[in-house]
């Protein structure tokens, strides 16, 4: 059922909004979106935004220098909203504020979210956290900078409105958002497409060093600290790295892995539909969607691969 917004904030004064570790698009889009929204339209509200630090293409959207990076004191807030967050563990540094907030409300689009919060506004059908954002929102009201900041969530999690979560209200979303004369090819060109010259040599090494397995049906690839440390890239770096192994001609699921620490790696999991890679995810502990998800895994990455193939393997038998 849908909610609303003006009821929910009946009665608040201060608002405290977070969203997921090692932030993405729709988290920072659908996060800043709320934000400026809130701030712009109730100024009687106190409103905060918690983040990590978000990649710097990202901060071509109004107000980002504002996102708080870290607690200072003891804050405590009336509200307490989860963007795109699929369980409270991934709300990382924030999540003292979620458990002392009064009220907590979460807003997500992961088919794992198990429905954490006070009030719960999920959606595992909508494209992003920044469509069901937008959707909440009197359309009137949404300001140019509102309008950057969803719009750019939108076109991260669909892939520049082609993958299959993308439907027709996604568009006409996108199209009200364009109507507030903002510069989506600018936006999806200098947040989506553009990478730095370590991201494309980084990009270059995982797919060289790509591995087939399966009957040729998962492609593998894996990068190591040393190698993040050779190329001088952070984790947010490596983002579209698993969705160009994903489309190798003839590939059902790609597996691409980081590692974090020694033994310790994040896995990220992208599906061309047949295989139900949040499944998978969810059974390590992960989450996240049908055909994108991720977890982090402890182990070599020989047994981590071998432990997820099993279970694509047994799908793929299944339903391929
Ligand atoms: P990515 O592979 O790009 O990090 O994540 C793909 C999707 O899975 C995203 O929607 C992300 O929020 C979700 N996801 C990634 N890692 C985790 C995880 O460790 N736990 C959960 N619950 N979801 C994850
Ligand atoms: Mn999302």
């Amino acid at each position: 059922m849908k909610i609303s917004l003006e009821q929910i904030l009946e009665g608040k004064e201060r608002i405290a909004l977070g969203g997921h570790i090692r932030p993405d698009g729709d988290c920072v889009g659908s996060s800043m979106g709320l934000y400026l929204y809130l701030t712009e339209q109730y100024p009687q509200l106190h409103v905060d935004l918690y983040l990590e630090e978000i990649p710097k293409s990202f901060e071509i959207l109004s107000r980002t220098n504002e996102i708080k990076h870290s607690i200072v004191d003891d804050q405590e807030y009336d509200l307490f909203i989860c963007l795109d967050c699929a369980d409270k563990q991934r709300l990382g540094f924030s999540g003292v504020l979620y458990e002392t907030a009064k009220h907590t409300l979460c807003i997500d689009h992961h088919i794992s979210n198990g429905a954490f919060a006070d009030i719960n506004y999920i959606k595992p059908d909508a494209s992003s956290t920044s469509e069901l954002v937008y959707g909440l929102l009197d359309k009137d009201k949404i300001s140019k900078s509102c309008a950057e900041a969803l719009y750019m969530g939108i076109a991260h999690d669909t892939g520049v409105f082609q993958y299959s979560c993308t439907s027709p209200e996604t568009m006409e979303a996108a199209a009200e958002l364009l109507r507030k004369g903002i510069h989506g090819s600018e936006i999806i060109d200098k947040t989506y497409y553009e990478k730095t010259y370590s991201q494309n040599q980084v990009l270059g090494k995982a797919l060289l060093e790509s591995k087939l397995m399966c009957e040729n049906k998962v492609i593998t690839s894996i990068l190591s600290k040393k190698d993040m440390e050779f190329y001088n890239v952070v984790p947010s770096d490596l983002d579209g790295i698993v969705a160009q192994l994903r489309q190798t001609q003839g590939v059902e699921v790609a597996i691409f892995l980081y590692e974090l620490d020694s033994n310790e790696y994040k896995v990220s999991l992208r599906s061309n539909g047949i295989v139900d890679v949040s499944e998978v995810a969810q059974s390590f502990g992960g989450g996240g969607h049908v055909r994108a998800a991720g977890v982090t895994m402890k182990g070599t990455p020989d047994e981590i691969i071998h432990a997820i193939a099993e279970q694509i393997s047994a799908q793929l038998r299944e339903r391929g």
